[in-house]
Formats: C-alpha cells, structure tokens, sequence
C-alpha cells in the first residue's frame, strides 16, 4: 500500500514538467496568434475547443504603442496561424514580416476589409506612421463577420479535421453579429444629435456605419495629446451643439476629457474602443461592450 502511495505521489511529479513545457503547439490544439483582445474573441469563437488562442496585447495594456518580448516574436514565427492588421501595431508587423509568413496561414485584416482613410484633423502630429488608414476596423460588426469568415477558412486550410466545427462555429458568430449589428442600426436611427466627441480617433468605423460624426480628442494614438487651439475648438463646438457627454476610455487617461466636460458642462462617459480589457471588463466581451457602448450612445445623443 505504501509503495502505491509512493508510486501515486510520484507520477504527477513526473507528469507535470512535461505538461508545463508543452507549448500550445504541442498540445494537440491549432495554435493561433492574434494581435489583440478583438481579433483573439474572434479567434476563439470560431476555433472553439480546437484552437489554443494567444493575445500579444496582455489585458490592461494599451495596444497602438505595443512592445513584443522575444518569445512573443517567436509564437508569432511558430504560430499555425496569425490574425492581425496591417497598420495597427507596428511591432506585430515588423515580426509578421520577418516571420516571412505565408498568406495561407496568415490573415491581415487589412487585407480583407475595406479600410478607411484617417479621419480629418485625426492626423497623428508627432509622425507616428500609421500609414494613411486608420485601424479601427473592428468597431463596425459588419467587418467583424469578414473577419470571423476569414478564420474559419484558414482554419479549416490548416486543421481539415475540424473544418464543419470552424464552419458551423463561423455560422453561429456571424448571426450574433448580423443581430448586434441590427440593435445598433435600430438604436442609433432616432437620435436627438449625432456628433459624438471620443477619447481619441477610434470611433470613425462606427460612426460611418450607423451615421454618426466622430470629433476624436486625440488622435489615432491616444497617447497624442491635443494642440490648446484644437481644445478650444472641441469646447465651443460641445457649446454650440449641446452636447451631453465627453466619451472616455478604459486603457487611457480620461484627464483631458474630465477637462473639456468640466468646463463645458456636460458629463463624462466610458465609450470602449475595445482595445482591450482591462480589471474593470474582465468579464465582459466584444459582444457585451458594444452593447454597452449602444446604451451609453442613446443616452448620450437622446436615442429613442
Ligand atoms: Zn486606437
């Protein structure tokens, strides 16, 4: 009886430096790489159980000025599939490329959707390149669905065993979106005003979608603050428009928003550019924010 003990206490021992050193490749799941928390939802809805999913941007951490460690530009290598986009994350581009990756197991979402140009008076002053395109893709869910689309077809290219699942989990993903997409269309019709001044540049997607006009604060880079000529031009334009409620945002830092609200009148409130989570969304999804990010709009523009 003692030695079976023994023998019991032993196996784990043995078991476990084996199981720690097992990277997501090696446990039997198709290892996918994504770029940050929108495009990892996305990943793992659709991969589901046959996927292991790694983000590069760790919770918390704003994504546009994202730094990789070495291992991350070696999951980026070793990954059976990377979903990113071109212009985002200049560090997950510059590895995408030296990874010399191929187009069969790689997806570029700048590649799949039809991106749009950098807002008006959005323009990064300090010369960050974020080329002529502006990123934020992934607040319209229409381009969502493109993209959920996308990595069912790679995936199912890499993985042919579990093609029906990444399909069938695609399906299912799509009608979640196509439905949000049609609450936002719905709650977004019938709005008393449709300016909407935000944090920094990441709503024009949105605002295209469901006919809004974004005034962003920042610029593409919310770590880019505002000239005092164009401060002053967002305070009178709150003025003139009456408008209720300075969007802030999670990942960044709400003073100069506080600034205008407080001096104009009106109200601060999170708008999430879903960027990423942070403590206070940890449980919360793409799928949840933007249903918040609906209610805080009607309530903002007087929707009915
Ligand atoms: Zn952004």
């Amino acid at each position: 009886m003692r030695k079976l003990l023994a023998l019991l206490a032993v196996v784990p021992l043995v078991a476990l430096p084996a199981a720690c050193d097992a990277s997501a490749k090696d446990d039997g799941r198709t290892s996918v790489v994504a770029s940050f928390y929108s495009f990892a939802w996305v990943a793992e809805q659709v991969g589901g159980s046959y996927v292991s999913v790694q983000n590069l941007t760790s919770p918390g951490t704003e994504p546009h000025d994202l730094e990789l460690k070495p291992k991350q530009v070696a999951a980026v290598q070793d990954a059976d599939v990377v979903l990113y986009e071109k212009h985002f994350q200049a560090a997950v581009d510059e590895a995408v490329d030296q990874a010399g990756r191929s187009g069969k197991d790689t997806i570029d979402a700048d590649a799949v959707l039809d991106v749009l140009p950098v807002q008006e008076g959005a323009e990064d002053e300090e010369g960050h390149d974020h080329g002529a395109e502006d990123p934020h893709t992934w607040l319209d869910p229409t381009n969502m669905i493109a993209i959920a689309q996308a990595v069912s077809t790679r995936l199912a290219a890499v993985d042919p065993p579990h093609a029906n699942a990444y399909r069938a989990n695609a399906d299912d993903l799509v009608a979640r979106l196509t439905t949000l997409d049609e609450k936002l269309t719905a709650g977004l019709s019938t709005c008393e005003r449709r300016t909407i001044v935000t944090s920094h540049s990441a709503f024009q997607y949105l605002a295209h979608r469901y006919d809004l006009t974004q005034v962003p604060i920042a610029g593409l880079d919310p770590t880019n603050e505002p000239s005092p000529s164009q401060l002053g031009d967002i305070t009178r334009l709150v003025r003139s428009e009456g408008i209720t409620t300075i969007f802030t945002e999670e990942l960044v830092s709400p003073a100069i928003a506080d600034t205008i609200a407080q001096e104009t009148g009106a109200t601060a409130a999170t708008l999430d550019p879903i960027e990423g989570l942070s403590d206070d969304t940890a449980g919360e999804s793409y799928l949840t924010l933007m249903n918040k990010n609906l209610a805080t709009l009607q309530k903002a523009n007087d929707c009915s």
